[in-house]
């Protein structure tokens, strides 16, 4: 490897460990010079160690297990302070960020103020930029935006990502490669399941923090199990599980509910669910590369590419409008093709930064 160059990956949730692994492990395998930075934003052991196994994420230099202490908004003012002083150390040449967490805010916003008090002169890299869901009332959206324009290269999974950006007025270095979940799932063999059932996850900030929504969205999975005769597996993510504790939310008893699972399991489950409900993001790309039928509990989406081939669709909230749906699915009347997100992305995103 004649690329001297240091890199810093900076990272701390379940979606960001499965998104950034094939990259991390190219530079292991490839012997990059580089450190890994783990906030801790996600610490439960089903969120995270579980997730840093199975991909042999075993060498954090920085471990920092800030989330389980620390409310959201002390957990970005705690993390920002924290990074600069590793960044103040390390002086890297690029810090990569992947998605829209806190962790990938505080990460990015800490290096372009260094940067710009000529404390440090490191290259912010944003993998997955440029999503917009129009709603700012989603927190992510806002990390999106501010990460995207502290950035020196953005790397959008598909050309309307790009044309977001170009069209906000970023003129650094942005590269359509695709989505590196394409990498994490690349070569899998998936065990088949004889019973038929539904799969849900729910979690995002609009739904679980607003009881009426959160109350609904499992009122409709318990109508839609009743009616199509069928469970419903229900991984749930710890702050949903405590929010329907805490609003003492009754649920059906076809709902199934478990803690996270992990990866390889999920993914079964994925692959040989009837239909997916979810409000999650990554789901929407796994699902559609994986072929398999998504209901998205939201109003919007950042990924409006899954909605144009119609391998997502946007619930609204709208009981007649879900049965309606898995009606025309379960009649055959929805396919496509190719996915939007690419191949070998991991890789793409490397190349470039190493000659550009
Ligand atoms: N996932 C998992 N186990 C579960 C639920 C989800 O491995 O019990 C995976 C899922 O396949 C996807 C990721 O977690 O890759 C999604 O994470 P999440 O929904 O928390 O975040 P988002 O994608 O919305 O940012």
């Amino acid at each position: 490897m004649n690329f001297k160059k240091k890199i810093v990956v900076s990272f701390g949730t379940r979606p960001e460990i499965i998104k950034l692994a094939p990259l991390i492990n190219i530079l292991k395998r490839k012997k990059y010079n580089f450190k890994l930075v783990y906030s801790g934003q996600h610490y439960s052991k089903n969120m995270s160690d579980v997730f840093l196994k199975k991909f042999k994420i075993n060498n954090l230099n920085y471990d920092l297990k800030l989330g389980k202490k620390n409310t959201s908004k002390k957990f970005i003012n705690i993390f920002f302070i924290k990074f600069q002083k590793i960044l103040k150390k390390e002086k890297p040449d690029f810090l990569i960020v992947q998605g829209d967490t806190n962790t990938c805010l505080a990460s990015a916003l800490a290096a372009y103020k260094l940067n710009k008090l000529n404390e440090l002169n490191t290259k912010i890299v944003h993998v997955e930029a440029g999503l917009r869901s129009y709603d700012a009332n989603m927190p992510e959206e806002i990390n999106r935006i501010i990460v995207d324009h502290v950035s020196d290269y953005l790397f959008a999974p598909t050309l309307i990502q790009k044309k977001i950006l170009v069209n906000e007025g970023i003129n650094k270095k942005i590269k359509v490669v695709g989505n590196t979940i394409v990498d994490s799932l690349k070569k899998r063999k998936f065990k088949k399941l004889t019973k038929k059932f539904f799969l849900l996850t729910v979690h995002r900030y609009e739904n679980v923090s607003n009881k009426k929504r959160l109350n609904k969205i499992l009122k409709i999975m318990g109508t839609v199990a009743d009616l199509f005769k069928m469970n419903v597996i229900f991984p749930c993510h710890p702050n949903t599980q405590n929010k329907i504790k805490k609003y003492k939310i009754k649920i059906n008893s076809k709902i199934k509910i478990s803690n996270p699972i992990d990866y390889d399991k999920f993914l079964i489950l994925l692959k040989n669910s009837q239909i997916t409900f979810s409000d999650s993001g990554g789901l929407q790309e796994e699902a559609c590369i994986l072929k398999k039928h998504l209901i998205t509990f939201r109003n919007n989406t950042e990924r409006p590419e899954t909605l144009k081939i119609n391998s997502n669709f946007l619930s609204m909230l709208d009981e007649e409008k879900i049965i309606k749906r898995i009606n025309k699915i379960f009649n055959n009347k929805i396919f496509w093709n190719n996915s939007p997100y690419g191949n070998n992305v991991s890789n793409k995103i490397l190349k470039f930064i190493r000659y550009n």
